[in-house]
């Protein structure tokens, strides 16, 4: 059958023209309609996907926003952290994934709903791009929230995308390179100790891969081998994996425990330091490391979104449309609230924002083509949980297993799932490599060792002690702190420094060490500017330079005039 398609000016304006036996349909001579989806996770990749088959080219354009260019299979990437699997075999480039949709790789800023326009951020050129869209599909997903937590924006790390495996990774590798070299014992245990917040799939998961993996290596660190490391998993309920049945939470928390982490039930992270994890029952844990899975928010743009909300997850009917925009507006996977035609609560998981994009592709051609819409009614197949080292749990079409066969349940199950042979072949090969041998311990530094960054001390925290290397001056943005001299081996308050204080500078400027220590006095929030970047600073702007020579100059006179 041969079809002939005439292209009009305007790109949005296509006509078709059926020359011989040809069908007809409702899009004829009518405008292309303009898909966006707005998100490349599981939601957003397989809305792309379904709607590539569902409708022809001439139909629509499919576009789709994503701050990466490329798709993450998420439940791998806790193996990614202990590398057991290799950090670019767990994502597949969205291009190859929907290559008739037209990626844009930006940061989503902005959706007028009322208008139809989503605002993409600038990229070389800075200018935003505005994107117009007949049908728009929602599919942002999650970040964790550390808001009303002190401390823990600066010193917990996230665990949701790769950047975040890859950035826990290299930590964990730098605290064990630091715990190896360092002689204070006290330190040297708050580099061994690791504490995750949050006892659901990410949380257990990522903690039994690191649990398994510092075990493993630290018998080739010559100076840890004796050391104990501690793994703590911190929860709110009185059993990890709320998702699950009693007996199988329970296999894995007596896994876990077997294994030598320590399991704190009935509590949660409310703070953290750089230098302790502060729970809400008081009990404080120094560590180096902290790891925290909750809460989850929905991301900024959907907050400001003016529509109907439900704990902040966008409101949807059974047929994944926005309430209020039906018919244009869908919104789907983990940031959206979505109820079953059974009336189910629909939880955040891959498996369902998979189901839920199905729905919504053919929801759309619906409304494209003509036809029925569809309702989502698909309410989970099971659970499947890893706990590493030949061992998982599996809750499945109501069947229960634990230990060695949930574990191969759940790497076939998960081996399948992934889109695309290569990606198959490449894991499975990570997987045979992993049997024979050990982890693999390479840091991948891809960061510069500087950086301005904000830091948080509760009251009696140490910011540095006299003695020690001048390396980074400090802004007090909130709060107090004091400096405190030693003389004759007592230790005297000699100032107190408030919001808008500068401290630190002496020892940068005269290259020496500190001739102070300074202690929070309440809980202090501090700009931290790094030796290298104060320098930079200093040469390129003789303004700022000059702050803190004068403030110097006034500090050493004073120190003189009490002499
Ligand atoms: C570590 C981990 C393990 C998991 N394990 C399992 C499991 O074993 N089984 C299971 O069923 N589920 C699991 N999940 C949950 C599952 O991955 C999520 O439910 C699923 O990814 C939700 O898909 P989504 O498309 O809604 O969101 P996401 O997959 O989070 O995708 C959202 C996308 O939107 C992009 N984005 C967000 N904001 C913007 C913006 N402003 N501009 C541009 N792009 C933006 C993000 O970069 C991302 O690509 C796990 C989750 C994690 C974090």
């Amino acid at each position: 059958m041969a079809n002939t398609s005439i292209q009009g000016r305007d790109s949005r304006l296509r006509f078709k023209y059926v020359s011989t036996s040809g069908y007809t349909s409702k899009w004829m001579g009518e405008a292309k309609k303009q898909i966006v989806i707005l998100g490349g996770g599981f939601a957003g990749i397989y809305t792309a996907r379904s709607l590539e088959r569902m409708l022809r080219p001439e139909e629509a354009d499919i576009c789709l926003v994503n701050r990466e260019n490329y798709w993450v299979y998420q439940p791998m990437l806790p193996e990614v952290i202990s590398g057991s699997i290799a950090l670019m075999d767990v994502v597949c480039p969205i291009r190859r994934l929907c290559p008739r949709t037209n990626l844009v790789m930006r940061e989503v800023e902005d959706i007028d709903l009322n208008n139809r326009i989503v605002t993409v951020s600038p990229g070389f050129r800075p200018r935003a791009k505005k994107i117009p869209y007949d049908y728009l599909v929602i599919a942002l997903g999650e970040v964790t929230n550390y808001y009303g937590m002190p401390g823990m924006l600066e010193n917990a790390m996230p665990f949701r995308t790769l950047a975040d495996a890859i950035a826990i990774r290299n930590h964990v590798i730098h605290v064990l390179e630091e715990a190896d070299v360092e002689d204070d014992a006290d330190l040297r245990r708050k580099l061994l100790t690791i504490v995750v917040g949050g006892g659901g799939f990410s949380g257990v998961e990522v903690v039994a891969e690191l649990n398994n993996f510092i075990r493993e290596v630290k018998k080739n660190y010559i100076r840890l081998r004796d050391e104990q490391a501690r793994c703590v998993l911190v929860h709110s309920r009185a059993r990890i994996l709320p998702e699950m049945a009693d007996p199988l939470a329970l296999f894995a928390q007596k896994i876990l425990k077997k294994r030598g982490v320590e399991l704190i039930l009935n509590d949660r992270l409310v703070a953290a330091t750089s230098e302790r994890a502060i729970l809400k029952s008081g009990v404080e844990i120094p560590c180096k490391t902290i790891i925290s899975t909750v809460p989850s928010a929905s991301p900024p743009v959907l907050q400001k979104l003016d529509c109907a909300k439900d704990k902040g997850s966008l409101v949807v009917n059974t047929g994944l449309e926005l309430l209020g925009h039906e018919g244009h507006v869908w919104a789907l996977g983990d940031c959206a609230s979505i109820t079953t035609v059974s009336g189910k609560v629909v939880p955040p998981t891959a498996q369902h924002a998979v189901r839920e994009a199905t729905t919504c592709a053919t929801n759309i051609t619906a409304a494209i083509q003509g036809g029925k819409p569809s309702r989502f009614t698909f309410e989970g197949l099971g659970t499947l949980g890893s706990l590493g080292h030949g061992s998982a749990v599996a809750q499945i079409l109501g069947v229960k297993i634990s230990g060695f066969l949930a574990w191969m349940l759940w790497r076939n199950i998960y081996l399948l799932k992934i889109p695309g042979l290569k990606s198959k072949v490449r894991i499975g090969i990570d997987w045979f490599i992993h049997l024979l041998f050990p982890s693999d311990l390479a840091q991948m530094r891809l960061e510069h060792e500087s950086g301005i960054k904000n830091q948080h001390f509760e009251p009696g925290d140490i910011v540095f002690h006299e003695g020690d290397l001048g390396d980074s001056v400090y802004v007090i943005e909130k709060g107090e702190c004091e400096v405190i001299k030693e003389e004759d081996g007592v230790a005297k308050s000699v100032a107190t420094l408030q919001a808008g204080n500068y401290f630190g500078e002496m020892a940068l400027l005269s290259d020496v060490s500190r001739n102070a220590t300074v202690r929070a006095r309440t809980a202090l929030d501090v700009l931290l500017i790094p030796k290298g970047d104060f320098n930079r600073l200093r040469q390129s702007v003789p303004a700022f330079g000059e702050v803190f020579n004068e403030l110097a100059r006034k500090r050493t006179s004073n120190v003189e005039r009490e002499r």
